[in-house]
């Protein structure tokens, strides 16, 4: 029986405009409300739509954050946004490390320790972001991707900050293409990335592990009942409240208090 709180937190990608955002956050804010008190739930909208969705979300239990943020703290760096300004909006999460920014913008393993490092420094919650392509498991390279991808980013981190990071798992080959991976297969790379988190230091060992990769009211459940899957990381779904609801609700049926 899993034993960790759920979290379950929604990507919009480049996704959204002012009234749609309107209609999906109100009815996620208000259909949050019912889920038991150890599911938390977050969703990480395009900036131009912080401001927004602090206003909608505030007062509800449903968190907010950004998708990625700038490497620097501040300066001439046109187009980027820095952690620090992200805050100022009331958010607390930032995913880092996806597996689209690390293919369509060359993002390092290193350029995402640095990243993650920002968010922390800012006090938000890094969501860190690690997977192998299709071809990487094929020839049984996963173990070796997804550890590489964590461990230079927990080579840069005290154990106390490695302790606040989350980190989802999300099989490349499983992003929005519709095909999850089997609960199984998931299950098998997130215990490994538990090892990996606990040989930095018992603080480290239950940081939140979320699977992400075509995760649907269908297939939430089971995917969610493994035990080091704490939660799920929602791309597409995210955008449907209901498909977005109906997936945290798999996660209060199986909450520690559900
Ligand atoms: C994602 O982009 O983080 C994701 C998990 O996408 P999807 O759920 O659409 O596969």
């Amino acid at each position: 029986m899993p034993k960790r709180a759920k979290l379950v937190v929604g990507n919009w990608k480049m996704h959204g405009r002012l009234a749609e955002n309107a209609t999906l956050l109100q009815a996620v804010a208000q259909g949050t409300g019912e889920l038991p008190a150890d599911v938390r739930v977050g969703v990480c909208v395009p900036c131009p739509y912080l401001a927004q969705t602090q206003s909608l979300l505030e007062g509800s239990r449903v968190m907010w954050g950004v998708q990625d943020v700038s490497a620097f703290t501040h300066g001439a760096y046109t187009g980027e946004v820095a952690a620090s300004m992200v805050t100022d909006f009331g958010s607390t999460l930032a995913i880092v490390g996806h597996s689209e920014r690390r293919a369509y913008h060359r993002e390092s393993a290193e350029l995402v320790a640095v990243k993650t490092q920002r968010v922390l420094e800012a006090g938000l919650t890094p969501i860190v972001c690690v997977g192998e392509t299709l071809e990487e498991r094929e020839a049984d390279l996963t173990e070796q991707v997804v550890g590489a991808q964590l461990d230079e980013v927990l080579v840069k981190l005290s154990e106390q900050e490695a302790a606040r990071i989350v980190v989802a798992y999300e099989p490349v080959w499983a992003i929005g293409t519709g095909k999850s991976a089997s609960a199984q297969q998931a299950q098998a790379v997130h215990a490994f990335l538990r090892s990996r988190l606990a040989a930095k230091g018992a603080a480290v060992a239950d940081v939140p592990l979320l699977y992400g990769g075509s995760v649907k009211p269908e297939n939430a459940e089971e995917l969610f009942g493994q035990m080091d899957i704490d939660g799920g990381l929602i791309g597409g779904a995210s955008l449907k409240a209901q498909d977005f609801l109906a997936i945290c609700k798999a996660a209060g049926a199986i909450s520690v208090s559900g």
